[in-house]
């Protein structure tokens, strides 16, 4: 993911065949072939590389229009990094000048701190007061959960297993109940937990705004921290987390480099939380819990969509609970990490069809492993009714 150069081959081996059309939740908003993978990538090669079409404002609105999710690269056949061509694209697009620079800054910190924003926090209010920043942004917690942490947390008892987990930005500093249900979930189950320190952002947000370089530093600072771990895996409650440290890591960095090598050898040690679990069978009896959900599969977690069904396997080790599935619970929910804050009006179009099956299904609750999603689909649902899934087993361990 260096630069557009890098997929011109990629880029060439399209076949038109319009797969990625019918697979993006963009295109079925607005229809738009210049909002599909293929009109989008075609363009990208004319206007940014090939320099036979002008680079102006609706160049960029369709370099921003997309949600990364992934799913047209994952519907593929001939196998194109759609969305890291995007990714490319954007690093390319950047604007520049003071504010934009300001902003850059700002977004380094927080992504340095866990998503933790400190004493910048107290402006999140006043900017949404004075409108200068959207109504929708999640308010985070006055401490960051690893503030209260220490590097090892021990079972009782003699451990089963040892892994290092990587607490991502939102159990960090938005959603601590999640991050709590995981050390619950985990101690309980035997399992000894280091909290590496060091550890930054996955830097999967970095990304999607085209801040490589950013993502490039967030990720050697990852590697320092988790490469020295003695562990049985690396766990991680977020699914984009599970995306960048597994899947996108080593591809920010030159083949063959030190980096990419040290990100390819960490790369199959990490797991989503609950998979981990499933894996390892469960010590402790869940005790029964009346309780009905349905689950929200995360597009960008096409790629490792079983690691989501172990998760829900999970849970119907949970006498009473019942699972009640959606008609496609792998259909995008708009939310596209922090897309929906700057493109409303679409990211609601493409919420109101999931909503739709998340009442037909008529559970009680909305399960999902990704905290952007929980945080979009709660905002229409309210926050109680969206939930991690091993929210669902840690109640059933009170
Ligand atoms: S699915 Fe892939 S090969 Fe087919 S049109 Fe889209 S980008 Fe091209
Ligand atoms: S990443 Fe998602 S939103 Fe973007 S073009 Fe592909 S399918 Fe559409």
């Amino acid at each position: 993911m260096l630069g557009l150069e890098q997929y011109r081959e990629a880029m060439e081996r399209c076949s038109q065949c319009g797969y990625c059309q019918a697979a993006c939740p963009v295109f079925s908003q607005e229809l738009l072939e210049s909002y599909t993978a293929r009109g989008r990538t075609l363009l990208i090669k004319a206007a940014l590389m090939d320099g036979d079409l002008p680079v102006g404002k609706r160049t960029k609105e369709i370099v921003a229009n997309c949600l990364l999710c992934g799913a047209c690269a994952h519907t593929c056949p001939g196998g194109l990094p759609l969305d890291e061509i995007t990714v490319a694209a954007r690093s390319l697009l950047r604007p520049g000048g003071p504010a934009a620079s300001l902003r850059r800054s700002l977004h380094r910190k927080l992504m340095e701190q866990r998503g933790h924003p400190g004493s910048l926090g107290k402006l999140g209010p006043l900017g949404k007061t004075l409108g200068l920043a959207p109504a929708d942004l999640p308010q985070p917690a006055a401490r960051p959960f690893l503030a209260d942490q220490p590097l090892v947390l021990r079972p009782s008892g003699e451990a089963r297993a040892r892994v290092a987990w990587f607490v991502g930005c939102a159990a960090n500093s938005l959603h601590l109940d999640t991050a709590r249900a995981v050390r619950k979930v985990l101690l309980a189950n035997g399992v000894e937990v280091a909290l590496p320190e060091g550890m930054a952002c996955c830097g999967l947000p970095a990304l999607a705004q085209g801040e490589v370089d950013l993502a490039q530093d967030l990720a050697r600072r990852n590697i320092a921290a988790l490469a020295a771990q003695e562990v049985d895996a690396v766990v991680t409650e977020c699914t984009s987390c599970v995306l960048m440290l597994r899947d996108k890591m080593s591809r920010l960095f030159e083949p063959e480099s030190p980096e990419a090598r040290a990100a390819e050898d960490l790369a199959p040690k990490v797991m989503e939380a609950g998979a981990f679990l499933d894996q390892l069978g469960l010590s402790k009896t869940p005790r029964g819990r009346g309780i009905s959900y349905t689950l929200h599969q995360p597009c960008h977690a096409a790629g490792f969509a079983q690691q989501v069904q172990a998760g829900l396997a999970l849970l119907e080790k949970v006498p009473e609970a019942g699972y009640r599935p959606m008609a496609d619970p792998a259909a995008c929910c708009g939310a596209g990490g922090d897309f929906f804050l700057k493109n409303l009006a679409l990211s609601r179009g493409v919420r109101r069809s999931k909503l739709e099956q998340i009442e037909q299904s008529r559970a009680e609750v909305v399960v999902t492993p990704c905290p952007a999603c929980r945080h979009y689909l709660g905002l229409a649902l309210g926050p109680d009714k969206v939930k991690h899934p091993l929210a669902i087993l840690a109640g059933a361990y009170e």
